[in-house]
């Protein structure tokens, strides 16, 4: 190894500003310049770009027709979704205009809704519409800073991951938050014990929120002093975050008697008297719950998935893109099989489904636990038609 000369180029040391060595050889600026510029280019091609400029960005209604082809239903949080991501990317590109005199603040989202009703698949489908980085954390994972679990931070570092260390991609991503209920406040007094899995997070998740300079470590997990950060600014990020809220419907009902603001529901049946009351959520029932104020100030936006009923969910056997009925019609279509499914059967893997209460996550079970037998003998016949399924199928 020749120390006195760039191993790339074989530029002098006299040539050149600095020699940089390495285990094997040495590299100049010239050539560092241009190897970081080589891996610049081939990481801007890997995926992600957002809209740059207002005539590349879709419209509420564009968005919404978009997410309609893969969620079912659910129509007033995929208008506000809608709206809200149309809005959060328009300021995006208003503050690139340096003669703003309105700073646009962000808006993130928490959306409420019993488990399978499609939260997480509303989120993804939008990243994948905006094209945008995507990732989806668990708040039950996260505890307060110096108690075991994973620090806030631990959420960017997936994001970067996601982003493939691009940190200005993922700095215009999206974040999805689930379970963000079970961080709710354990008891009214806080001061009893530390809790540092609930209140404690919700006082780490602000500075993640609201937009400042975090720092994150690349791998993950719990943050330790000799490990070097990424400075991610989270000003851009969207955050979505989701929970079932069991019981907030008691809540609300508290609250709507309390006003007694003509509150009646004697002419609405079970289905719809639950969906208007659950339509009247706000913050204040949020901090029923056990959300703090500060957190909820920077979540503006509350909507709320209905329930699935048997229609919908029937629906979502069979309409989406990738619905559970073209799935299985396509692995079987592989062994040169036609698969048919009756509609008989389709209301009998819902109904089935419907009483293990995991939503439409549960679809996907049932029908697999259905064509069991005809998957194991797959090809001693060419066409499988399920018609009735019988109960013994099913158990
Ligand atoms: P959660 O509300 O618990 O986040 P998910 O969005 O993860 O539920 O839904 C689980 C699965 O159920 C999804 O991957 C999707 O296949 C199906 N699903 C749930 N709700 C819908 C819906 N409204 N339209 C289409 N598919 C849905």
């Amino acid at each position: 190894m020749n120390s006195n000369q760039c191993s790339f180029c074989g530029r002098k040391r006299s040539e050149v500003q600095m020699l940089v060595s390495g285990q094997n050889g040495f590299i100049c600026e010239n050539c560092i310049e241009q190897a970081h510029s080589i891996v610049k280019e081939n990481s801007s091609q890997s995926g992600f770009s957002p809209a740059k400029k207002m005539t590349d960005l879709k419209k509420p209604k564009e968005i919404k027709e978009f997410l309609d082809q893969y969620v079912i239903g659910q129509d007033q949080a995929k208008k506000q979704l809608a709206i809200a991501v149309y809005n959060h990317y328009k300021r995006l590109l208003h503050a690139e205009n340096e003669n703003r005199e309105v700073e646009i603040e962000k808006s993130n989202i928490i959306m409420i809704g019993e488990t399978g009703t499609g939260k997480t698949l509303l989120a993804k489908s939008i990243a994948k519409e905006l094209n945008v980085p995507f990732c989806i954390v668990d708040a039950t994972i996260l505890t307060e800073a110096g108690y075991v679990g994973e620090d806030v931070e631990s959420i960017l570092s997936r994001l970067l991951m996601v982003a493939d260390y691009d940190v200005e991609k993922a700095e215009k991503g999206i974040v999805f938050i689930d379970e963000i209920d079970k961080i709710a406040r354990k008891s009214d007094n806080p001061s009893i014990t530390r809790d540092v899995s609930g209140e404690g997070v919700q006082q780490g998740l602000l500075k993640l929120l609201e937009g400042s300079i975090v720092n994150v470590p690349p791998q993950g997990g719990r943050k330790h002093p000799d490990q070097k950060y990424i400075q991610v600014n989270t000003q851009n990020i969207l955050f979505i975050a989701g929970g079932a809220f069991d019981g907030i419907k008691e809540i609300i009902e508290r609250r709507l008697n309390k006003q007694a603001i003509g509150f009646s529901t004697e002419k609405l049946n079970k289905v719809e008297e639950e969906e208007y009351i659950l339509s009247q959520i706000n913050a204040i029932d949020l901090r029923s719950f056990g959300l703090i104020p500060e957190l909820l100030g920077r979540f503006p936006i509350i909507t709320y998935l209905d329930k699935l009923t048997k229609d919908t969910m029937i629906r979502i056997m069979k309409e989406p893109k990738n619905s559970i009925v073209n799935q299985f019609v396509e692995l079987f279509k592989m062994d040169d099989v036609q698969l048919n499914f009756s509609d008989k059967a389709i209301e009998r893997i819902v109904e089935e489904t419907m009483e293990k209460g995991l939503g439409a996550r549960g679809l996907r079970g049932t029908t697999e636990k259905v064509l069991e037998d005809y998957m194991f003998e797959v090809g001693e016949c060419k066409v499988v038609n399920l018609e009735n399924i019988l109960s013994e199928n099913l158990k």
